[in-house]
C-alpha cells in the first residue's frame, strides 16, 4: 500500500471545494433593449440593409448612412418610413452623437478602423460586418419566438456550426411558445397585482410552465389564467401528469414528427411497443424511465387493460407519459381504447401523429398509391381479425375493385386466404402487388409479384419481419431508381 492510498486524517483533508466558478465564456450574451433609441447603420449594401432590418425589428429608430444604397436597403427605407431613415452620403464623426449602436459595412480595414473609432470616442458600442477585430459585439443567430429569443454565438468561430445549432433549437421550441411567452408578459403584472407569497407565485409559474410544454399549441386564454390561480388556491402539492399518444412512424427515426421529438425529449416515461425502433426509444430524455409494452408474437406480454392501466397510473402521479406506437398511433393501433381511458380517468392526453407503413412503404419503394386514372381510391384494410384469421366481414366487392389501391395491414399469416378470395371476387390475377418487410428500415425487403403469384413468393421467402402488402394497378411502375430492391423479388418468387 502506498502512502498516497492511505486516509488522509480529519484535519489535514483539504478545504472543501468551493461552489464550482463559471467556466470561462468567450463572450457574454446580453439582451440589449433598443425601443425607441437611436442606430446608426453605415453602408448600402444588402448585409446593412439586413442589419438596419434586424435593429428596426428591435424596436431601434436607424439612421443609415449610404451614398449608393443598394435595392434591398432601398426597398427597407421604403417599407419602413417610421423606422428608417436614409442619408445618401458617407457617415461622418458628428453622426454618432446620440446613437445607443452603431453597426458598419466597412469597404476595407481602413475605413472600419476609422469607423470603430469613431463610435468608441463617441461611447457608441460598435460592430463592424464580418470585421471582429474592430467590434465591440457580434450579432448571434437568432430564434425569435418574442418576447422569448435564444441568441447563438460561437464567437465568430463557426457561424456555419452556430446555424445548425439554430436549427436544432428551432425545431424544439414550437412556434406557439411565443403565444405562451406572451400571455406570460402579459400576465406577470397581473400576479404580482394579487400579493401572493412567494411560494404561491413560484407554483403560479410552474404550473404555467408545465401547462406551456404540455399543450404548446394552444392559445393561452384568460381561462387559464383563471384556473392556475384556482389551483394555486387549493394547491395540495400533486402534480398533473398527462400522456401522449405519439406515432412513431414505420422505423425510420428520420420520419418522426418534429413534434414527436419534442415530446420525447420532455417525457419521464416512455411506453412503447415491439414494432417500435430501438433507434427512436432512444431518443426520449436521457433521464426518462422506458417501459416496454410489446405485445409479442400474438400472445401479448401486457393486456390492453394493463396498458392504460398503467398510462392512467403514471399520469396520476404526476408523469408525463408518451405511449410510443408502430407508425400511426391512428391506424390499427388501438389508440381508441387508451383514448376512452384516458378520457374516463380525466387524464389529460394529446395525439401525435405519425407516418403509417402504408405510406412509408410506398415511400420507399417509390410508388405513388393514387393515380389519376386507375386509383382513385385508397383503402387500408387488416387482415387478421381477433383470432388471427381472414376478418369474416371484410367488403369483398370493394377489395375486388381494380379501380382502388389496397394496403393490407397485418396480412402475410392470412395471405394466401387473402389473395385467393380477391381472384375468386373477380380481381385479375395479373394485378401488380408488392409485400415489403420492415419498410424504411436498413434490412427493408421488397417482393413484387402478380397478385395470383404473391403468397407463394412471400411463403418461400419467409419474412420473419412486420409486412405490409399492397395491392393494384397503381404499383405497375414500379420505377427504375427503386429497381434494385424489386430484382430481389424475383429471385425469392422462383
Ligand atoms: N399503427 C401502425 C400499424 C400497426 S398494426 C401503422 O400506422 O403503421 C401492425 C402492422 O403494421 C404490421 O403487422 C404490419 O402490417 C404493419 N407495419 C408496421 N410497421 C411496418 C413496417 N416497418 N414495415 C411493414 N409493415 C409494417
Amino acid at each position: 500500500m502506498t502512502d498516497r492510498s492511505r486516509p488522509i486524517p480529519i484535519a489535514r483533508r483539504p478545504e472543501p471545494a468551493r461552489a464550482t466558478r463559471m467556466a470561462e465564456l468567450a463572450t457574454l450574451p446580453v439582451f440589449f433593449k433598443l425601443g425607441g433609441k437611436r442606430a446608426l447603420v453605415a453602408g448600402g449594401t444588402d448585409a446593412a440593409g439586413w442589419k438596419a432590418e434586424l435593429l428596426a425589428a428591435a424596436g431601434a429608430k436607424i439612421d443609415v448612412y449610404a451614398p449608393a444604397p443598394g435595392a434591398a436597403l432601398e426597398t427597407l427605407v421604403r417599407e419602413s418610413v417610421e423606422a428608417v431613415t436614409l442619408h445618401r452620403r458617407p457617415w461622418t464623426k458628428d453622426d454618432f452623437h446620440g446613437a445607443a449602436i452603431a453597426v458598419g459595412d466597412c469597404a476595407d480595414a481602413a475605413e472600419a478602423d476609422a469607423f470603430s473609432r469613431a463610435a468608441r470616442a463617441a461611447g457608441v458600442p460598435v460592430n463592424i460586418v464580418d470585421r471582429q477585430a474592430f467590434s465591440d459585439f457580434q450579432f448571434g443567430s437568432i430564434v425569435n419566438r418574442s418576447p422569448l429569443v435564444v441568441g447563438i454565438s460561437t464567437d465568430g468561430a463557426a457561424p456555419v456550426f452556430a446555424q445548425a445549432v439554430r436549427a436544432r433549437i428551432e425545431t424544439i421550441l414550437p412556434v406557439s411558445f411565443r403565444r405562451w411567452a406572451e400571455a406570460a408578459r402579459a400576465w406577470r403584472p397581473i400576479v404580482q397585482s394579487m400579493r401572493l407569497g412567494f411560494r404561491a407565485r413560484r407554483s403560479f409559474w410552474e404550473r404555467f410552465t408545465r401547462l406551456a410544454l404540455a399543450t404548446p399549441d394552444r392559445t393561452p386564454e384568460e381561462s387559464d389564467r383563471e384556473e392556475l390561480v384556482a389551483a394555486i388556491s387549493k394547491d395540495t402539492g400533486a402534480e398533473v401528469g398527462s400522456v401522449a399518444l405519439v406515432g412513431a412512424g414505420p422505423g425510420d427515426p428520420e420520419l418522426l414528427t418534429l413534434k414527436a421529438v419534442r415530446v420525447l425529449q420532455s417525457a419521464d416515461v416512455v411506453l412503447y411497443d415491439d414494432l417500435v425502433s430501438p433507434h427512436i426509444v432512444e431518443m426520449a430524455r436521457r433521464e426518462a424511465e422506458r417501459i416496454t409494452v410489446g405485445k409479442r408474437g400474438h400472445k401479448p406480454s401486457c393486456t390492453q387493460e394493463q396498458i392504460s392501466g398503467l398510462l392512467i397510473e403514471l399520469a396520476r402521479a404526476g408523469k408525463r407519459v408518451v405511449r410510443l406506437k408502430g407508425g400511426d398511433p391512428m391506424i390499427f393501433g388501438r389508440a381508441g381504447e387508451e383514448i376512452a381511458a384516458l378520457q374516463a380517468a380525466a387524464v389529460p392526453f394529446e395525439v401525435i401523429a405519425g407516418v403509417t407503413a402504408a405510406t412509408g412503404a410506398a415511400a420507399s419503394i417509390g410508388v405513388s398509391l393514387t393515380h389519376r386514372d386507375h386509383a382513385r381510391r385508397l383503402q387500408f384494410v387488416t387482415a387478421h381479425a381477433r383470432g388471427g384469421q381472414l376478418p369474416g366481414d371484410l367488403d369483398w366487392r370493394a377489395l375486388a375493385d381494380p379501380a382502388a389501391t389496397t394496403v393490407i395491414y397485418m396480412g402475410v399469416k392470412t395471405l394466401p386466404a387473402l389473395t385467393e378470395r380477391l381472384l375468386r371476387q373477380g380481381l385479375a390475377a395479373a394485378t401488380p402487388a408488392v409485400l415489403v418487410e420492415r419498410a424504411t428500415q436498413p434490412d427493408e425487403r421488397v417482393i413484387v409479384a402478380p397478385v395470383g403469384e404473391l403468397a407463394a413468393a412471400v411463403t418461400a421467402s419467409r419474412p420473419t419481419g412486420p409486412c405490409i402488402v399492397i395491392v393494384g394497378e397503381a404499383l405497375r411502375e414500379i420505377p427504375a431508381a427503386f429497381a434494385r430492391k424489386a430484382a430481389a423479388v424475383s429471385h425469392a418468387a422462383e
